[in-house]
């Protein structure tokens, strides 16, 4: 199938404009390049062809990578490799034609799209805020492999290029000019024509003037004793962020220096070599695996396809303008920019709540992500009352209101007295089961919960929970919602902690356990760190809320019995009014809001002195492997439907490492029968909270896997 088509301005100029058919987005494979390259030499033996032009027929991507299916499907690291050669040999000829290349960037330019661009002679940028150009391939743990190490930092200095490569991020169009990425920005609807001149001028002769740096990247980017610091300086900070666990980032330097110091032939062997060798490696086809159960979450409205007709939401109510119902409502504004109404009891309430509503829209101007024309029109969307005054608009209305069935349930009949026929109403309870509180509801099928995690504005990860009464239209409607605001959505199990709390639940009650016993809380913490998440358990129980973490735990033991009952640790703590953050005292002290060091105080509480020599191996296994062994029982239960819900939840609900690709993931690299082994081992020495789950031992015994084997 033909991706690209061509015509010849009168002036000379081939126009080439890719747009693969039956996709939204231009990807590139090597497929594809021999078709690029059939139009090119075809171009270059024309006599009346003096420049050549390449643009997107997309609306809003210009080239947005290579196929991510390529990449997966690489059998081995020498596939892999050379797979990037042929990648090279390409973009080489590209670089070679005899006659002028400039390329029309508008929409995303990512990956292999910036690599080819990076191989033409000029580069012409539209300024709207959807052309964006970067190297995101270190996010699917390897690296650009198409000749952006080599070429990225030469263009424009090994400073911003490692900037940009090791974070795996893209940057507009004023910024790219400002880095020397892009010759030219200009307004969308004079983009073409703009490449075309300067196709022309390319032709007469100009010559590319190259970027100013300035003095400081003189400094270091210019001479190899200042990069060698930058080299030095990159590694440091990848390591601090990254704790080493990734290796793509680690191996990008080594490929950018090799390119900068060594010359074209040893970068680019370097680069080809190095990105087989990280194709294949289990980092990499974790990240993968996420990069596809994003993908596929965004087109699964939770129900069968064809069964649902959802709702589309434009306005919007919120019960309950707390911490939750605020951050609701802010998102909701600012992301999906619906018309918000929100209620409280009374309307000192509802002005606070509006106040911490609008700081949502107000970080996004103090970002300058939007104008302030933006903000006013985004402020201007929320209002709010003590009545229900409103609501007969609302399509979905979301409670946020106390933690207690009974207020719950009255809310709830409230609604159904105001709302008109077929609006959705959804509750953010934590702990609450959502059957209960749609119980003599008139209209329970239109009835779920959507959990939402706090801060609402930045946690990526929505549970929408249906209950055997719920019908497809209610489930699809919130789905579609979510992923409105921005949200990753999975659809869960009404069952108590829903699935990321549950999973949750016996690494807090470790942690207890631990600091219980005198195990130093900045070695738990940073043993977790270590093993790959943002916070260690007991900073996150600060984070959270020691008393929210108190009630939760009370609702999982009456649930599931003493597996999940709390450590003694945490009721001790709230006893002492050690709630965590929010009242500047916890496991961490705090000073003016920022946490410090542990409270020494805290092991005076518990009577016990900070053991010395604490096996961080040992600290570890008692962390994750319940968090495995209750991932794997919730699994067993149907609280997910699928092992990709479930580890994508775990990883944008609590931040379990990505690389490791979920809990679930982590068992099959584990083997189920290793993990129960360890398991019985620790309920051996500690006690029988660890004894593995009947689903695990099942899968010990059969060799069954949540993923197939790569
Ligand atoms: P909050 O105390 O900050 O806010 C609750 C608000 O509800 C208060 O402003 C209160 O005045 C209002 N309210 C109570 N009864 C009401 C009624 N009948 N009508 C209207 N307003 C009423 O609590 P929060 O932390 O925002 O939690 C709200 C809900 O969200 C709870 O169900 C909680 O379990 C859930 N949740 C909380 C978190 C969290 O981290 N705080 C996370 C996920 C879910």
């Amino acid at each position: 199938m033909a991706i690209l088509s061509w015509s010849v301005t009168a002036s000379g100029v081939g126009v080439v404009t890719l747009d693969v058919p039956g996709e939204a987005v231009n990807t590139f494979s090597h497929a594809q390049s021999g078709e690029l390259w059939g139009c090119l030499e075809a171009l270059g033996a024309d006599p009346a062809v003096r420049a050549v032009v390449l643009r997107s027929g997309k609306r809003d991507s210009f080239i947005a990578g290579a196929d991510i299916n390529q990449f997966v499907a690489f059998p081995s690291a020498a596939d892999a490799e050379a797979s990037s050669r042929a990648g090279h040999a390409f973009i080489d000829r590209v670089e070679g034609f005899p006659k002028p290349i400039v390329v029309a960037i508008h929409g995303t330019c990512l990956g292999l799209g910036l690599e080819l661009s990076l191989a033409c002679d000029y580069r012409v940028a539209s300024d709207h805020p959807k052309t964006q150009l970067g190297l995101p391939e270190i996010q699917l743990g390897i690296l650009p492999g198409a000749g952006g190490c080599y070429r990225l930092p030469r263009q424009i200095g090994a400073r911003a290029a490692l900037d940009i490569i090791l974070a795996g991020k893209s940057e507009r169009a004023a910024k790219a000019l400002k880095l020397g990425l892009v010759d030219e920005v200009v307004p969308e609807s004079i983009l073409v024509a703009t490449a075309v001149a300067a196709a022309l001028r390319l032709a007469g002769g100009d010559r590319v003037r190259a970027p100013s740096r300035g003095i400081q990247a003189a400094l270091l980017d210019g001479n190899p004793l200042g990069r060698r610091l930058v080299y030095r300086a990159a590694r440091a900070q990848v390591i601090k962020r990254t704790q080493g666990n990734y290796p793509a980032p680690l191996a990008a330097i080594d490929v950018i220096r090799t390119g900068l110091e060594s010359g074209k032939e040893a970068g680019l062997a370097a680069e080809a070599r190095a990105f087989g060798a990280l194709a294949v490696t289990p980092e990499s086809r974790a990240l993968v695996g996420i990069f596809f159960a994003t993908t596929a979450l965004k087109k699964d409205d939770g129900v069968e396809p064809g069964t649902a007709h959802p709702r589309e939401v434009a306005h919007l109510g919120v019960v309950g303008a707390g911490f939750m119902g605020a951050g609701i409502a802010g998102t909701a504004v600012t992301t999906a920019k619906v018309d918000v109404r929100m209620k409280d009891a009374d309307l000192a309430r509802v002005a606070n709540g509006l106040r911490a509503a609008i700081e949502v829209p107000q970080g996004q101007l103090t970002r300058r992500r939007i104008n302030r024309f933006e903000f006013e029109r985004l402020a201007a969307l929320i209002s709010g009352g003590a009545d229900y005054r409103g609501f007969a608009r609302a399509d979905l209305v979301i409670e946020a209101v106390f933690e207690d069935l009974a207020v719950k349930r009255t809310v709830v009949a409230e609604l159904e007295a105001v709302l008109p026929a077929e609006a959705i109403v959804a509750s953010n309870t934590s702990t609450i089961p959502i059957a209960r509180i749609a119980e003599g509801a008139r209209h329970p099928e239109r009835i779920l919960g959507m959990h939402f995690f706090s801060p609402v504005d930045r946690m990526p990860l929505l549970e929408v929970i249906p209950t055997s009464k719920t019908g497809p239209d209610a489930i699809a409607t919130a789905v579609r919602f979510g992923r409105r605001l921005g949200k990753t959505v999975i659809v869960v199990a009404d069952r108590p902690g829903f699935w990321v709390n549950r999973i949750l639940a016996p690494y807090f009650v470790e942690a207890g356990h631990l600091v219980l016993e005198g195990t130093p809380i900045d070695v738990i913490d940073r043993v977790m760190v270590k093993y790959g998440f943002p916070v260690g358990p007991i900073a996150l129980l600060d984070e959270v809320g020691v008393d929210v973490a108190a009630k939760g735990g009370v609702v999982m033991r009456e649930a599931f019995g003493d597996r999940l009952a709390p450590a003694a640790t945490i009721d001790r703590m709230v006893a002492a009014g050690r709630l965590g953050r929010k009242t500047g005292s916890g496991f961490y002290l705090y000073h003016e809001g920022h946490k410090t060091d542990p409270d020494p105080k805290v092991y005076d509480l518990f009577g016990v002195k900070p053991l010395a020599g604490a096996d961080p191996g040992l600290v570890t296994r008692r962390l994750i492997f319940p968090l495995l062994n209750e991932a794997a029982r919730a699994f067993g239960e149907g609280v997910v439907r699928s092992a990709r819900d479930g580890d994508i939840g775990a990883i944008f609900g609590i931040g379990f490492p990505p690389f490791r690709g979920g809990p679930l993931r982590t068992i099959d690299g584990i083997g189920a029968a290793v993990v129960v082994a360890t398991l019985e081992e620790l309920a051996r020495v500690h006690g029988e909270r660890f004894a593995p789950c009947d689903a695990l031992r099942v899968r010990a015994s059969t060799g069954e896997r949540y993923y197939p084997a790569t």
